[in-house]
């Protein structure tokens, strides 16, 4: 294979969400004529549908977006979108005197921003399967096989590196099978629409879970169905605010990936531990009071319609016809209950479950740290062997090595630019 063919790309992306959207533009703006495509399964831009309540706030400021953090100037930053709505949006905007922007605005820049790569981006076609190319000293090229979702036909694509940022899975307790009627919050909004579309009726919904999203299904049926019950089903004592106080936020300081790689397995671990809560899985704290003001106007009004159950584990949970059935272990008490209600919604968050199954037919080039987890350099490339000349980065799973920022938003636009250098580099060694 002649490294110069013409369909061979510098650099193919698997999915097109904020990570891969933050890679786009750091190679637009690196001037680097690096040949780029990336694949996404969904039809078009969409950032997190089935969450996206009217209302619901960033939980990052507006300048954490794709590119700010690395260039201020950029013409893809927040303001600018808002700059290019006409209409004094932007003024209007500084005049709301806020840093959270909601999230339908925020999905709305991320899809202004996407619209401006329309053309190295494939929408609709799903990643299925890498393989490696054999040439005459190893492996120079990947081999990228792609389903279009429509159409149903494959065809494949050569790359000397990939860019991976898949987003989570829904993370599902054992013991619970999905169905109408029992299903993870990211699919909320369009579970909803199709199957309670009375909002005057008064279904009865369980909400699992105690993180941010448990609080946003939970004020979102609040507002929606005014007559439903609502049971939220919460392992620990109490839903705990998210701390993003000044010295606690510096863990998204750009350098932070830099000193967290460089310590020992034991130690990094043990700030995770500590600061996990901080870092993402608390309730945005103005949240917890007009929460805990819709318990008090449920008690004081004496109707009963919601109801917090602590220290409870959902063990199982299965769907019917006309109902939702689960199963919850009490912590406290050691007692099993079993209760019935029109849906469960799992409110339990998302994993990132490595080996990545698309990568699978390389397992014998990628080094693994352990079982679970791939060993991942600094510049997020998975260690491989060296006759693998390709690089296949990570985005989002890399959180035991290089840091809280991971899976969240704050330094996409950083670790961007970091893997298009990182890129650059690989390229410029392979074609000399
Ligand atoms: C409701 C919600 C709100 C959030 N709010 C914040 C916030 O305020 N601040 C913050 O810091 N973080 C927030 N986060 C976390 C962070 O924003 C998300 O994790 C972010 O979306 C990650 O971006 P991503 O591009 O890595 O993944 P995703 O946004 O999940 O995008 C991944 C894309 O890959 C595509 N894909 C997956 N597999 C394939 C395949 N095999 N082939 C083709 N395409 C594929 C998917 O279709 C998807 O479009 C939030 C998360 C959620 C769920």
């Amino acid at each position: 294979m002649h490294l110069n063919e013409p369909d061979v790309h510098d650099l193919v992306g698997i999915g097109f969400g904020p990570s891969n959207l933050a890679v786009a533009i750091a190679l637009e703006e690196s001037g680097r004529p690096l040949r780029s495509l990336f694949f996404d399964r969904k039809p078009g831009f969409a950032w997190h549908s089935g969450l996206m309540f009217d209302g619901a706030e960033m939980q990052v400021s507006f300048t954490k977006d794709l590119i700010t953090m690395c260039n201020p100037r950029s013409r893809y930053s927040f303001l600018n979108y808002l700059a290019e709505q006409g209409r004094d949006r932007l003024a209007k905007f500084i005049n709301l005197r806020t840093f959270y922007p909601t999230r339908v605005e925020f999905n709305d820049y991320y899809a202004w921003a996407a619209e401006q790569f329309d053309d190295i981006v494939r929408w609709g076609t799903e990643v299925v399967e890498v393989t490696a190319v054999p040439g005459e000293h190893g492996t120079d090229l990947l081999r990228v096989l792609v389903r279009d979702l429509a159409g149903g036909e494959t065809s494949a694509v050569l790359t000397r590196n990939l860019v991976i940022a898949p987003g989570g899975v829904p993370n599902v307790p054992e013991g619970v099978e999905l169905g109408e009627r029992v299903f993870h919050a990211s699919e909320t909004r369009e579970r909803l629409e199709t199957g309670f579309g009375d909002l005057s009726a008064p279904y009865h919904f369980n909400v699992v879970g105690s993180g941010q999203t448990s609080a946003d299904v939970f004020m979102h049926l609040r507002r929606s169905y005014p007559n439903a019950r609502i049971t939220t089903n919460i392992r620990g004592f109490a839903m705990r605010p998210e701390d993003d106080t000044h010295f606690v936020n510096e863990l998204f300081l750009p350098e932070f990936p830099d000193w967290f790689y460089r310590q020992s397995g034991e130690f990094r671990q043990r700030i995770i531990d500590d600061y996990g809560l901080a870092a993402h899985t608390g309730v945005s704290y103005d949240l917890i009071p007009q929460i805990y003001r819709e318990y008090y106007e449920d008690l004081s009004s004496r109707r009963g319609a919601l109801t917090l159950h602590r220290l409870t584990e959902l063990v199982g949970a299965h769907s019917d016809a006309d109902r939702a059935t689960a199963t919850y272990f009490h912590l406290d008490s050691g007692a099993t209950s079993q209760v019935d209600a029109d849906a469960v919604i799992l409110a339990t968050g998302y994993r990132y479950p490595m080996p990545i199954p698309a990568l699978a037919g390389l397992a014998g080039h990628l080094r693994m740290e352990t079982p679970e987890r791939y060993a991942i350099r600094r510049d997020y490339a998975i260690e491989s062997a060296e006759d693998f000349r390709p690089r296949i980065y990570l985005q989002g799973f890399a959180e035991a090595t290089h840091g809280f920022s991971e899976v969240l938003l704050s330094l996409m636009p950083v670790r961007a630019a970091e893997i298009i250098e990182s890129i650059a580099k690989n390229v410029s060694a392979e074609s000399r």
